[in-house]
């Protein structure tokens, strides 16, 4: 049986221990969702998250950890230590980390191999830049960061992959669907052969997702899901984006 679906939000460098009260409304405004739900908090507030949650239909997971098992790494932290304070997944090479800590596509792929390692999902992101895609070489750039990212051992139970155009992101600007639809079916070819199960490995969509465009982003084959940044830290945003999957 394939996967659920799964409804993913980023809080990125927001939130805190008061704004954990948005879970609450979530799980009390969809107790039993028919796609799985993932919420990503600053790593600090994993662990508050996950008791927050309980025995609720929400799954916990951080934006990123180092491709080490532990060590002088300041700042830094570790798949296992994730795993051990509640999460169930980890976001890898979102293009913000890409952009700002300059990792590249093989510091992805270690980073992936130490979370299936400690048991956590990894959702590798994707995505190509406006230039990138005014040169025409969106298709070049996903299948490149594809090829560099997704580590031996990938599978789709311990791998997601998410398509993030980084003009997409935080702007309100959306590709058409044809153009997501395009690099969806890009992405689906390129997984045969690089992940067990690449029928079943869930493709996310992220990029200005939000209420109103999601049951449309939803439509387009081989979407599975959403990586939901600024509209995931809102349960009244986030909630309906959740009732469309
Ligand atoms: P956004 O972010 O929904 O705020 O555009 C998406 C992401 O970066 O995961």
């Amino acid at each position: 049986m394939a996967p659920r679906k799964l409804a993913a939000g980023n809080w990125k460098m927001n939130g805190d221990l008061a704004a954990l009260a948005e879970v609450d409304r979530l799980l009390a405004a969809h107790p039993a969702p028919a796609c799985e739900v993932l919420l990503c908090p600053p790593a600090p507030l994993v662990q508050a998250m996950k008791a927050r949650i309980g025995g609720g239909a929400i799954a916990v997971g951080g934006q990123d950890c180092h491709a080490r098992v532990s060590g002088a790494h300041t700042g830094d932290v570790s798949a296992a230590l994730l795993k051990d304070v509640g999460a169930d997944y980890v976001i890898l090479g979102h293009s913000e980390r890409r952009a700002d800590h300059g990792e590249s596509d093989a510091d992805v792929a270690a980073k992936a191999t130490a979370a299936h390692a400690a048991g956590l999902v990894a959702v590798i992101c994707v995505g190509e830049t406006e230039a990138q895609r005014d040169a025409g070489e969106t298709l070049a750039v996903i299948a490149a960061q594809l090829a560099g990212s997704i580590p031996q051992g990938a599978t789709a139970a311990n791998t997601v992959i998410a398509y993030e155009p980084v003009w997409a992101i935080g702007t309100g600007r959306t590709p058409t669907s044809a153009q997501i639809a395009e690099v969806h079916a890009l992405m689906r070819e390129r997984l045969q052969g690089a992940v067990s199960g690449a029928d079943d490995v869930r493709l996310l969509y992220g990029g200005s997702v939000k209420p109103g465009n999601a049951a449309e982003i939803f439509a387009i084959p081989h979407v599975d899901g959403a990586l939901v940044g600024g509209a995931s830290l809102k349960a009244a945003d986030f909630g309906p984006i959740v009732a469309a999957l």
